[in-house]
């Protein structure tokens, strides 16, 4: 593979080499706090990037210094042959680890040829364990199968399997523990995200965010007090916390309370062909019309740079004149 210059650094210093790819915006489930339940917009198929599209993407990517790939949504396992996408993205010289963040819904059918295609990491969306309260949370009925996704999950080899846990103050409380001790049982690594302003029907609020130090103190009261673990990469969202009896940890993306953009080092692709220095960027650079036109390499490469060139410091959740991204995180990916 052809290194090409100098690596993404943006105005910052900060050193990106990790791309988040979504490969849809649809979803089988509707979760309260992200998309209305009926009449949601979706981007029409002819608009959404080919997988050979992204596989060009991603390689002109790695030859700046992209090593980590992240498949997100909506939720990406309703793309069909996504087994396709990642074994194309695993032949891409530079590219040395590739996730996908899942909802579960359809993993049990697919797990077994996402590992077998080079897929490593998984993250599963799972915000509770009641059925009723699943039906609650995403208007559907599908916990039955979230849960079978990641017994076969567990079969397929795929190891430190974490689950994403949306806090939303009001609706998660009762939950916290129960996904607690489901993690401690199964060798899954919880993981806390406070919720953030993305959702499309403009629900969030910060009355409405359940922080980490809530939920560290509901954790602590139950299983004593946890302890900050040493941080593996400070590049890294998740802040992690081990239980005081060593069976395990949790992770807390706090990213309300805690910011963790000084070390940023992510850039977002949509799936309908659009670059974006930041999940909350009320800008975004497209390229779909270079991967379709006659553009070059060195087109898309110069592009990509000067998007983060052009990155700011950090999501502005804190402060007053806040201005949500006017597109919703089904339709960035998480
Ligand atoms: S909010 Fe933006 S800058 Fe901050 S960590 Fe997330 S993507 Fe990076």
């Amino acid at each position: 593979m052809e290194s090409h210059g100098t690596p993404l650094i943006d105005g910052f210093g900060r050193l990106h080499n990790n791309l988040r790819v979504s490969v849809t915006d649809r979803c089988n489930i509707r979760c309260l706090y992200c998309m209305p339940e009926k009449n949601v917009e979706f981007v029409p198929r002819a608009e959404i990037l080919s997988f050979e599209e992204i596989e060009r993407f991603v390689r002109i990517a790695a030859g700046l210094g992209v090593t980590k790939v992240r498949i997100t949504g909506g939720e990406p396992l309703v793309r069909r042959d996504l087994d396709r996408l990642v074994r194309g993205l695993a032949s891409i010289e530079g590219i040395r680890e590739i996730a996908l963040t899942t909802n579960g819904v359809l993993l049990a059918e697919q797990a077994e040829a996402l590992r077998r295609a080079g897929l490593r990491r998984l993250n599963v969306h799972l915000d509770t364990l009641d059925r009723a309260k699943f039906v609650e949370l995403t208007r559907r009925d599908e916990l039955p199968r979230v849960l079978a996704g990641l017994e076969a999950a567990e079969r397929a080899g795929f190891e430190s399997i974490k689950i994403n846990a949306v806090a939303v103050r009001g609706l998660f409380e009762t939950d916290i523990v129960p996904l607690a001790r489901f993690g401690r049982e199964h060798g899954f690594q919880i993981r806390y995200i406070e919720f953030m302003p993305l959702d499309a029907q403009g629900l969030w609020d910060r009355s409405r965010v359940l922080l980490m130090e809530d939920i560290l103190r509901v954790l602590g009261e139950e299983f004593g007090p946890l302890e900050p673990a040493p941080d593996p990469d400070p590049r890294a969202p998740a802040l992690e916390y081990r239980f005081p009896d060593g069976r395990g940890s949790v992770g807390f993306i706090a990213s309300v309370s805690r910011p963790f953009c000084l070390n940023c080092n992510r850039i977002r692709l949509t799936a309908d062909g659009h670059l974006r220095y930041c999940l909350f960027a009320l800008e975004e650079t497209e390229v779909k019309s270079l991967l379709r036109g006659s553009a070059g390499d060195a087109e898309i490469r110069e592009r990509i740079r000067r998007t983060v060139a052009a990155k700011w410091l950090g999501h502005e959740i804190q402060q007053a004149g806040f201005v949500p991204p006017p597109r919703p995180m089904y339709a960035i990916g998480g």
